[in-house]
């Protein structure tokens, strides 16, 4: 059954998780490749101390020239956009970065250290909409240098539903404290993905609640997501096989993700 990946980490600097973890180009290709997965949505990680937003763009922009089952998603910088024409300027780089082959906007609550609906975002999430590209945001109350309230979906609410122009994937499903919060998100412009959760999934709610959760918010709704290689991919591989039946399983491995994928050029075939 094929597989696409929506939430995939290969970093210009080539390191991740305090440098322990290879997420250089070659190593996270032949990785997907190994478990036979050709297509997937690589994602920055807003993290200014980790890397320049500036050479993470153009990184990703390589990529996509080179490899077309890769779809790559923007990186921000909001840390001068208070400054004079600040707004303006990085309105002006989504455009261009948008124009190089770009796909979607990466929004890191966590790591911008910021709620969701702080002031500097609503541009980024009008422009989405104006481009017609979709903005992930991450939902899971982990990782500094922020704190755990940043993901939380009362910020979430509003945006989407203010935004209702602009299409979001809700990264991580929120995480545990979140989980039971999702279908307060579910609105038609949102979508959710499931990358790195399913094993403290299992583990902490259980399979039984979690096939409840899914099936409020729809199988049409949901795509696999991983995290590599920062997560362990086959487990939680396994784990969406415990918890989608057949019949929906080709739709949350593959067939949302591409129908989604095709209002924004994101794979010719
Ligand atoms: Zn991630």
């Amino acid at each position: 059954m094929e597989i696409i990946d929506a939430h995939v980490h290969s970093l210009a600097c080539g390191i991740m998780c305090g440098g322990q973890v290879d997420v250089r180009y070659k190593t996270v290709k032949e990785g997907l490749k190994s478990r036979g997965i050709d297509k997937a949505v690589f994602v920055p990680i807003n993290d200014i101390s980790w890397q320049p937003v500036d050479e993470m763009n153009d990184y990703m922009i390589s990529i996509i020239k080179n490899d077309e089952d890769i779809v790559g998603f923007i990186d921000i910088d909001i840390s001068k956009m208070h400054y004079a024409g600040g707004i303006k300027n990085i309105e002006t780089k989504i455009v261009e970065l948008y124009e190089r082959g770009l796909k979607g906007i990466k929004i890191h609550l966590q790591n911008l250290g910021v709620n969701g609906d702080d002031w500097r975002l609503l541009p980024i999430y009008r422009l989405a909409g104006e481009l017609n590209i979709p903005v992930m945001i991450h939902c899971y109350p982990g990782s500094s240098p922020g704190l755990i309230e940043n993901s939380h979906p009362k910020y979430i609410e509003k945006i989407v539903r203010v935004f209702h122009k602009t299409s979001f994937i809700i990264a991580h499903f929120g995480g545990v404290p979140y989980f039971n919060l999702m279908p307060w998100l579910n609105y038609d412009n949102v979508y959710f993905e499931t990358s790195g959760v399913l094993p403290i999934f299992k583990k902490n709610i259980g399979i039984e609640k979690v096939k409840l959760i899914f099936e409020e918010i729809g199988y049409d709704k949901i795509f696999f997501g991983s995290d590599f290689p920062t997560e362990d991919i086959d487990i939680q591989i396994d784990i969406m096989r415990e918890v989608v039946n057949k019949e929906n399983l080709k739709y949350v491995f593959s067939e949302n993700i591409k129908k989604f994928g095709r209002q924004f050029n994101w794979w010719k075939k």
